[in-house]
């Protein structure tokens, strides 16, 4: 089977590495000469090129580009694509990428690996990235069952544990556990930041430790990703951010009340929560 990949950076240039490893044959484009030529160095793809064309005679075509050119890079491709094709992408946000691409191409499957690194471009790829971790497809009723059948048989090869849902069921709960802290966690670092007197701030700044490195993480990350995940995951994210606001005014109340039992009684329901998102 002949594999095509659009946007070699982390996500397709390590999807490259396993897909050959498997072997696949693995056609790759990106937008730079000089990332197509790292990219068959590197081992991720056989053949790279800047023109979408070259993947006119491949069997499946995994989109890895930034989020926001998800949709027109399969408005250009399926110019050059035999009508079987089976497209599918990587996108982190996936009901508007699957509203805007299911009414061009009936052979679309979309697709979410949950992994990643810090880093981005083609020099960050890496062998078995999604060993072990979450690939959501997300498969609607017009979707064929026999190219669900053909990606979900890929993405096993590559070791990740498939999960199968809804693009709006799929952006809810990203907006819960991804979208969402990125935002709780640049407010904590803003509401630092906005200490009034500097000694204090300086204090702060000296002794933060293992619990700010913790939860400040994904607040103090790259400024792109969090914009993205807001503009394309709005309504998501708004409504988990109510939510977040809500929580926050119940436990304002309880310490201004001096109610000790109720926030006992909360935190204890948020300790013994905790295990059922994370290990
Ligand atoms: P990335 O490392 O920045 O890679 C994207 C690559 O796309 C760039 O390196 C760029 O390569 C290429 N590109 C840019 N414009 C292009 C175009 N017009 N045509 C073809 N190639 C183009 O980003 P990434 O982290 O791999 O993310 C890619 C996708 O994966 C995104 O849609 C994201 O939502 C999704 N995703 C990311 C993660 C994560 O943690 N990073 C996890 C899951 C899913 P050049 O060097 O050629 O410019």
């Amino acid at each position: 089977m002949k594999i095509g990949i659009v946007g070699l950076g982390l996500i397709g240039g390590s999807l490259g590495l396993d897909l050959k490893t498997y072997g696949y044959e693995v056609l790759g484009v990106s937008r730079r000469e000089s990332t197509c030529t790292k990219a068959v160095a590197m081992g991720c793809v056989d053949t790279a090129s800047v023109d979408l064309s070259l993947l006119g005679k491949t069997d499946v075509v995994f989109i890895c580009t930034p989020l926001g050119l998800i949709i027109p890079t399969a408005r250009q491709l399926i110019t050059s694509l035999g009508r079987n094709v089976i497209i599918t992408d990587v996108g982190s946000v996936k009901t508007p990428i699957v509203e805007g691409i299911n009414p061009l191409w009936e052979n679309f499957v979309g697709g979410h690996p949950m992994a990643g690194t810090a880093d981005s471009g083609i020099e960050a790829a890496q062998r078995n990235l999604f060993v072990e971790r979450p690939y959501v497809i997300t498969p609607t009723a017009t979707t064929r069952p026999e190219n669900i059948q053909v990606i979900e048989g890929i993405v096993q090869q590559l070791g990740a544990k498939i999960y199968y849902c809804q693009p709006e069921e799929h952006d809810r709960a990203v907006s819960l556990i991804s979208h969402l802290p990125v935002m709780v966690s640049a407010a904590l670092i803003a509401s630092c930041m906005a200490e009034g007197e500097s000694q204090v701030l300086q204090l702060a700044q000296q002794l933060a430790s293992s619990g700010f490195r913790d939860t400040s993480r994904v607040g103090g990350g790259n400024p792109e990703l969090g914009v993205m995940m807001a503009e394309y995951n709005r309504d998501a994210l708004l409504r988990s951010l109510s939510e977040y606001r809500h929580q926050l005014d119940e436990l304002i109340a309880l310490i201004t009340q001096e109610n000790w039992q109720g926030l006992t009684t909360k935190l204890n329901s948020t300790h013994q929560a905790r295990p059922k998102f994370v290990e």
